[in-house]
């Protein structure tokens, strides 16, 4: 080796550990699932539980004492990882995670409600819309990057949803996008239906309804869990939605259990898919929320309380957070600058498949440069 030649090596491994240079080696994903955590607060996600709201006071909690057990640590890397443990001790080490606060990463929704409808339209279309301002039953008017899949080969037909909420199959368009959507209520009958879908749609129509219009976390990701074997879609999006009905609620210790509980549902799924020939080391997951909630110990004058409530009324309910892991997706792990917003969850996912959002639709934010710089650039 001459002088010249180390010289350039010692250069170039000072250039590579200081500045990561953007390998385009990483093939593009096969496979896509979208999963979203209604309304779950990035305060839990890197902090785990707050204590002031495990209380009867702030957050109903009648009995403090097995909550505490459950989730209270001494540091807030403890507690969230008690919380979450897939999140912590999977994601954040194989993937990334986005929107911690307290180290300087910055995510936000765009559109300026905070709240579901236009949460979840701003990530799937990948901008937010002045006309999509309520929660109503209005077939989305924007296609979102999901319908542009399906209307495309190889998706074709291969693009599915499921969520906890009768709105999803409003958002997602089925009516003109074909997608099938399960909302968690009405039995679901798209695709290939196996015995164990007709015991859950059984199941659907059998169990009393805590809520109107939502109900629990377990069917839909039952459903999600026994249709993808049997029909393998390419482009998934899952959604979970008890985290925002128990905030509501106020029970904050609910809340905590609901987004436990998703949790599990996740390392579960990830290890379905590691373990299926059709997914293996093909499939990446985004994991994200459509809107955060609001923060009492950051604006007391709006009370403790305000952690159950969201929207332009309450500060901090803009804040968001996102995780990705699998396919196309960097180990950098957990980011600690930065800013992003919900929008560009689309091109993200576009991206990872290899294809662009952007062209396509001129009003989608840009895909996440964290995801982008180690997967391989789209072909203009
Ligand atoms: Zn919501």
């Amino acid at each position: 080796m001459t002088i010249r030649s180390l010289l350039a090596t010692i250069v170039g491994l000072c250039v590579s550990s200081t500045h990561a240079q953007p390998p385009t080696t990483n093939p593009p994903a096969h496979n896509v699932i979208l999963v979203m955590i209604d309304g779950l607060r990035w305060q839990e996600v890197f902090r785990g539980a707050e204590r002031a709201l495990i209380s009867k006071e702030h957050g109903k909690v009648e009995k403090e004492q097995p909550v505490l057990d459950a989730y209270w640590r001494d540091s807030p890397e403890e507690r969230r990882q008690a919380l979450l443990p897939f999140l912590w001790g999977i994601v954040a080490r194989q993937g990334v995670i986005l929107g911690n606060r307290d180290r300087g990463s910055l995510g936000r929704t765009e559109n300026p409600h905070w709240f579901s409808y236009p949460g979840y339209s701003e990530v799937l279309c990948g901008f937010p819309d002045d006309r999509i301002d309520s929660n109503r039953k209005v077939p989305n008017p924007n296609t979102t990057v999901f319908e542009w899949l399906n209307a495309k080969e190889p998706y074709r037909g291969r693009v599915a949803g499921f969520g906890g909420w009768d709105v999803f199959p409003f958002i997602l368009n089925t009516m003109r996008s074909g997608i099938p959507v399960d909302d968690s209520i009405v039995p679901f009958t798209a695709g290939t239906i196996t015995p164990g879908l007709e015991t859950i749609n059984k199941v659907k129509t059998e169990i009393p309804r805590r809520w109107a219009s939502a109900n629990f976390d377990a069917i839909v990701f039952r459903t999600a869990m026994e249709w993808i074997p049997a029909n393998t879609p390419r482009v998934v999006f899952l959604g979970q939605g008890e985290t925002d009905e128990w905030a509501h609620e106020g029970d904050y210790e609910q809340y905590l259990r609901a987004a436990r509980r998703v949790d599990g549902f996740l390392a579960e799924l990830w290890a379905f898919l590691q373990h299926h020939e059709f997914y293996r080391g093909r499939t990446a997951m985004l994991i994200t929320c459509d809107h955060g909630r609001g923060d009492g110990a950051v604006f007391p004058e709006k009370g403790m309380k305000d952690w159950n409530n969201h929207g332009a009324k309450h500060p901090g309910s803009d804040q968001v957070w996102l995780a990705a892991i699998g396919a196309g997706i960097p180990s950098t792990g957990e980011a600690s600058d930065g800013e992003f917003t919900l929008a560009q969850t689309a091109a993200t996912l576009a991206h990872l498949l290899g294809e662009d959002w952007n062209a396509a639709e001129p009003r989608a934010a840009r895909p996440l440069g964290t995801i982008v710089w180690a997967t391989t650039p789209v072909t203009p």
